[in-house]
């Protein structure tokens, strides 16, 4: 177990059930966790749903966010507290990529480079993905994901079609700091 903390990117996606709501109540137990610190939250954003063959228009749309925390701890160990919050909050695994209450991505952990069966690191899909790099450039205007760029010219690469959260406050998560 690193004794240092480790600045790591969470990404969170939510398209069941009452989005915002479960995304708060994830950030705040994502702070709650043994050896983690808050960093930042990202205002929310929609985006549509994106299956094995693409983007389902007719899917349940999105939430997303990104939470910047300080984690003191094993990347493992944070693996399974992401996957217990998950749970917590109603996820079923049925489907890969299918619809979800929630969905917790790690995509950094400090500048950890791992690969296997149960974590890669950097997240290997998340330079591709706008609803991840527009919310992490809103909190972290100068981050790079190792290996691929800066998160600003992946976002443009993007076509970065993702918007705000039109029925979503912009800092949603005050709560969560208490
Ligand atoms: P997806 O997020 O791709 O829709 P899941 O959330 O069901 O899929 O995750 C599937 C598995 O991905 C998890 O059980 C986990 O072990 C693995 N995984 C590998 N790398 C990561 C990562 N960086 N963050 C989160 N899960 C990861
Ligand atoms: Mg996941």
């Amino acid at each position: 177990m690193s004794k240092r903390a480790e600045r790591v990117v969470l990404a969170l996606g939510s398209n069941l059930g009452d989005r915002t709501a479960t995304l708060a109540g994830a950030v705040r137990d994502l702070v709650a966790l043994p050896g983690a610190a808050l960093g930042a939250v990202s205002p929310v954003y929609e985006s549509a749903a994106v299956k094995l063959d693409g983007v389902d228009e007719n899917a349940p749309r999105y939430l997303n966010c990104v939470v910047l925390i300080d984690y003191t701890g094993d990347p493992y160990d944070l693996l399974d507290a992401v996957n217990a919050i998950e749970a917590e909050h109603g996820r079923v695994r049925a489907e890969r990529w299918g619809d979800r209450t929630l969905d917790i991505d790690i995509i950094l952990f400090g500048k950890l480079v791992l690969d296997d069966d149960r974590l890669t690191l950097p997240h290997p899909r998340a330079a591709e993905r706008d609803f991840v790099l527009a919310p992490w450039g809103d909190i972290d205007a100068d981050a790079i994901i190792p290996g691929r760029g800066s998160v600003r010219d992946l976002l443009a690469a993007t076509g970065n079609m993702v918007r705000r959260a039109a029925d979503a406050p912009s800092a949603p998560f005050e709560g969560a700091r208490q």
